[in-house]
């Protein structure tokens, strides 16, 4: 079958491998879309912590089980069930995470090996491309869960892109308040009419009141210190992007945590509930998830796809398989 290897950082190829044969407990899935993620086009320049190579990249995916039309999207994780973390329904923190894409081949194939238990169907008039987006939105649900973020809340989104967007929206289902900043006017102006029809508010700048959680939807790493000055007294800055480089925690903002009280959370990756809630909220607000769909490409052009997410100014792009 015909697949996207990550041979090395770097080193992306179009190759034919075996099609995996499921073993038990697992189903194998044709792919029906997948969509490109930051984290893909990282993995691609310059790796991550839990990539393993060569893999098969890919982890936002909508799927048919074969000799069935049933269509599904996929939690990424893989999880053991029986440690602390699972127990204590935090498992995608599982001390044996295994996740699709990263350490175990993932989407952007023909077809994918996923275990049963990691399947949640499809509302039937929901489109595949908007299905990819359950993991994201699933994964703006946790941050937004680890920062107890509450009905009435104000929060400060840095970052405007896809992952931003969702964010928002994921803050309105809750009753919040969201305010996103990006400094790119073009990514403004793309997110407009997401924006509009949700009523939610946005700008270029950072001056602008002081909320109850902050969230940075981005990886530049001045929007940590962005973030915390911006924070209500006892407020909640909840660290979603990692960031890149060796530059140390800034000074002033470990004593805007001590002096004013504010707490840091870290979010990372879904749960598999999570990612079921999203499902429905994907499914409400299909019109509007679908214009951050800005391309839709071939499995081929998956390189200049991820290249293009590289430079930041696209808000999604979804591989389409049956292309
Ligand atoms: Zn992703
Ligand atoms: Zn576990």
């Amino acid at each position: 079958m015909r697949s996207v290897l990550l041979k090395e950082i770097g080193l992306l190829a179009m190759e034919d491998i075996p099609v995996p044969e499921p073993g038990p407990g697992q189903v194998l899935l044709r792919v029906s879309r997948c969509a490109l993620c930051r984290t893909d086009a990282k993995m691609w320049s310059q790796g991550q912590r839990d990539l393993i190579l060569p893999r098969v990249l890919g982890h936002e995916i909508c799927g048919i089980r074969e000799g069935t039309d049933e269509r599904f999207v996929v939690w990424p994780g893989e999880a053991c069930g029986r440690c602390v973390q699972c127990v204590g329904r935090a498992e995608n923190l599982c001390e044996e995470m295994k996740i699709l894409g990263f350490n175990r081949d993932g989407g952007l194939a023909e077809k994918v090996l996923v275990p049963e238990s990691s399947l949640i169907s499809v509302p039937a008039a929901l489109a595949d491309d908007a299905a990819c987006l359950a993991e994201p939105l699933a994964c703006a649900f946790n941050a937004l869960e680890q920062a107890n973020l509450s009905a009435g809340h104000t929060l400060l989104i840095l970052g405007g892109g896809a992952v931003g967007l969702l964010i928002a929206l994921a803050a309105k289902t809750a009753g919040a308040c969201p305010f996103i900043v990006e400094i790119s006017p073009e990514k403004l102006s793309k997110s407009e009419a997401f924006r509009n029809r949700l009523d939610i508010r946005a700008g270029a700048s950072c001056d602008y009141g002081s909320f109850d959680v902050a969230v940075n939807a981005c990886s530049a790493d001045d929007t940590l210190l962005a973030g915390i000055s911006r924070l209500k007294s006892s407020g909640c800055f909840c660290f979603f992007s990692g960031f890149t480089g060796e530059k140390p925690f800034p000074v002033k903002a470990l004593n805007e945590i001590h002096y004013r009280q504010l707490r840091v959370v870290g979010a990372y990756g879904c749960t598999r509930a999570q990612m079921a809630r999203s499902l429905p909220v994907l499914d409400e607000f299909q019109k509007e998830v679908r214009l951050l769909i800005e391309q839709e490409i071939r499995l081929g052009e998956t390189a200049q796809g991820l290249s293009t997410v590289l430079a930041g100014e696209v808000l999604k792009i979804v591989v389409n398989m049956e292309a």
